[in-house]
């Protein structure tokens, strides 16, 4: 049979139900999908095909899955860095906002993200920015996949000036991405502190509706849960529990400050955690209990968080980093293996997304998104445990080769469907603008 492409390589960490690694194996793609997965020779024996691409020394994973991030914001990267999360909020990124974030902006932002991002290896985000429209375009020129934040926030913003406006434009834009394969929406209330009662309300009964995912910042700093019991006398996550958000819907992005009881209500109810280590370790807003979580049953994905606060966009670091995070916060060296945390980045994500089907490991039948990491060099020789070499010492440069559906976006490090010149010349026009001091 004659097929679009085919690809050789040395390991395949496939991250099946046993995360299974295949040695000298072959991944036979068609129509976008993966049509076959077999030792090299069977591949060659049942398929032709006019592509066919060697990758000695390489493991190839499933597409990094970026859980939460604020793709514009990469053009404020390194713009205020060194402070508390309130502080870093209120007197430098949401008056930067107010200034300069445009339809423009979001569209040069969220490119400059992408192009970061498929470089990285990843190849599917979860988003939240004003201007969603913008970075659907942005997601559409990359050929990335992408879940765009409805945003919703008690403040007005160049994108809509009260709820009801953000909720009708969240709506427009579901409407309008409804049959795209690659880009689907979640509602992003922003936090429990910036969304009122009756918003969040609503956005529970419009995402039963349209039967999508809701997509928050939660108890990620110690000041928000104390300010919240001051004021309503209840902790965030009951508040929310409240009024009904607390269901398999809900991604809850930081959650640094639990008690048990906040851990059992999260597990029963289903919530999945997303985890963002060195965005919490650069604001200094706590430390997420992620073997707790996971022993608890519940489902914990990985995101990098805006490049503001992190700084960059880079899901194979952030691996490393919640590894050795989750390590020294449960005391234990065995806790969150390698394997483990190949999950969080890849199928955990998608389940979060509710993209599992389609997404998330390197199995016959889905999506042909794949990213191929050189394991060649001398920084990552030998390699005993491919899987281990990942997390332990490859880095983004050693992604080689990125496709998103069968297609090529990164080919032998050359980015194909973004102009690099001009996202560097968009990039340097916004610093230019922005300048601070
Ligand atoms: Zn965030």
């Amino acid at each position: 049979m004659k097929i679009d492409s085919i690809i050789h390589t040395t390991w395949i960490a496939s991250v099946d139900e046993k995360n299974t690694v295949h040695h000298n194996h072959s991944i036979a793609i068609h129509d976008g999908r993966i049509h076959d997965l077999q030792p090299k020779q069977d591949i060659l024996n049942k398929y032709s095909s006019d592509v066919e691409i060697n990758l000695d020394n390489h493991v190839l994973i499933p597409g990094l899955i970026n859980s939460h991030t604020h793709s514009p914001m990469s053009l404020m990267r390194g713009l205020a860095d060194d402070l508390p999360l309130m502080d870093w909020l209120n007197n430098h990124i949401w008056p930067t906002e107010q200034k300069h974030v445009s339809a423009e902006f979001v569209l040069d932002g969220s490119l400059l993200a992408c192009a970061e991002m498929i470089r990285s290896g990843t190849t599917c985000f979860n988003d939240m920015y004003f201007f969603p429209e913008e970075t659907a375009r942005a997601v559409e020129l990359s050929g990335m996949r992408a879940k765009l934040g409805l945003i919703m926030i008690d403040f007005p913003s160049a994108w809509a000036k009260d709820a009801d406006e953000y909720l009708s434009k969240g709506v427009e834009l579901h409407d309008q991405l409804h049959n795209n394969s690659l880009i689907s929406t979640a509602f992003a209330p922003h936090a429990p502190y910036t969304v009122s009662d009756d918003p969040l309300r609503r956005i529970a009964t419009y995402a039963e509706e349209l039967d999508i995912p809701i997509h928050i910042h939660l108890h990620e700093i110690a000041h928000e849960v104390e300010q919240a019991i001051s004021q309503t006398g209840k902790r965030p996550i009951e508040r929310l529990n409240d009024l009904g958000l607390l269901t398999p819907r809900l991604l809850a992005v930081h959650m640094t400050q639990l008690t048990d009881d906040d851990i059992n209500l999260v597990a029963e109810t289903g919530v999945h955690v997303i985890h963002c280590p060195e965005s919490n370790l650069k604001l200094a807003s706590g430390f997420c209990q992620a073997f707790n979580l996971q022993q608890a049953g519940i489902n914990i994905a990985l995101g990098t968080d805006g490049a503001a606060s992190n700084n960059d966009l880079d899901m194979i670091a952030e691996m490393r980093t919640a590894a050795l995070l989750a390590k020294a916060v449960a005391n234990n060296a065995s806790a969150l293996p390698a394997e483990d945390i190949l999950r969080m980045a890849t199928i955990n994500g998608a389940t979060a997304l509710g993209l599992d089907s389609e997404i998330g490991s390197l199995e016959i039948g889905k999506s042909a998104d794949i990213v191929a990491i050189d394991l060649g060099g001398i920084e990552n020789q030998p390699v005993y445990n491919p899987v281990s070499q990942l997390i332990y010492s490859a880095g983004r440069e050693n992604v080689s080769n990125v496709w998103v559906a069968g297609n090529h976006l990164l080919k032998d490090k050359e980015l194909t469907t973004l102009d690099e010149k001009s996202i560097l010349q968009k990039a340097s026009y916004w610093q230019n603008k922005i300048k601070v001091k």
